[in-house]
């Protein structure tokens, strides 16, 4: 089994090289943060409190999630758009520092991968946790500046401050929490996106796992 894990924080450039990586390589790509995200809006959708760790956690034993590169569906429902909404992105770190819901999605994310013999899969905890004997980890990094000003491009509603905002309150809590917190592996590769481009990045990492 060929597995790529890929880790870092919001906006360190995980999607965008996991996947043009994925594609270099062969190999299918998975976005685990979509499915942490697809648990928050189903709680909400369900009526549950994502503070409420009970219920929170039969919602992710029990929902129907299809995470792929065309989208995200949830119990059958398109949720591409509304997962990446403030609602969602609110409530999605409290929702994943609940220890039963990671039990579910990591035992899930491995049964993606073994059905497929291998895949790029991006997170927070797939170099240490989901996956600590992958073939290749990256931990990407970037300031806090550039990270807060990538992820406020991508969501034009809001304003960089509010972003910026956002994007510390969740760092705060996805290295803070005591489930499988957000670290580097120790035998992880750390690259810092920060001024560096994307084929720059991109052939460092092929150049390194083909080598
Ligand atoms: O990657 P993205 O920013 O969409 O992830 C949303 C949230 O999901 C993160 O802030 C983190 O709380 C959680 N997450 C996680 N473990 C992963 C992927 C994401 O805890 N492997």
């Amino acid at each position: 089994m060929r597995v790529i894990a890929i880790d870092g924080p919001a906006g360190s450039g995980k999607s965008t090289i996991a996947r043009l990586l994925a594609d270099r390589l062969g190999l299918e790509y998975l976005d685990t943060g979509a499915m942490y995200r697809a648990v928050a809006f189903a709680a909400l959708r369900r009526g549950v409190d994502p503070a409420d760790a009970d219920d929170v956690a039969r919602v992710a034993q029990s929902v129907e999630l299809r995470v792929d590169t065309d989208g995200t569906r949830v119990d059958g429902v398109d949720a591409t758009i509304e997962i990446r909404g403030p609602e969602v992105t609110r409530a999605v770190s409290i929702v994943a520092a609940n220890p039963a819901v990671r039990a579910e999605m990591v035992s899930r994310q491995r049964e993606w991968a073994r059905k497929r013999d291998g895949g790029v899969l991006e997170g927070r905890d797939i170099g240490t946790v989901v996956f600590p004997d992958a073939a290749c980890k990256v931990y990407l990094t970037a300031s806090a500046e550039t990270r807060a000003a990538r992820r406020s491009k991508e969501v034009s509603d809001l304003d960089y401050e509010t972003v910026a905002a956002d994007l510390a309150r969740r760092d705060a809590l996805d290295q803070g929490r005591d489930a499988d917190p957000l670290r580097s592996a120790d035998d992880a590769v750390v690259l810092d996106t920060t001024d560096r481009t994307v084929d720059d990045i991109l052939d460092e990492l092929v150049a390194l796992i083909d080598g």
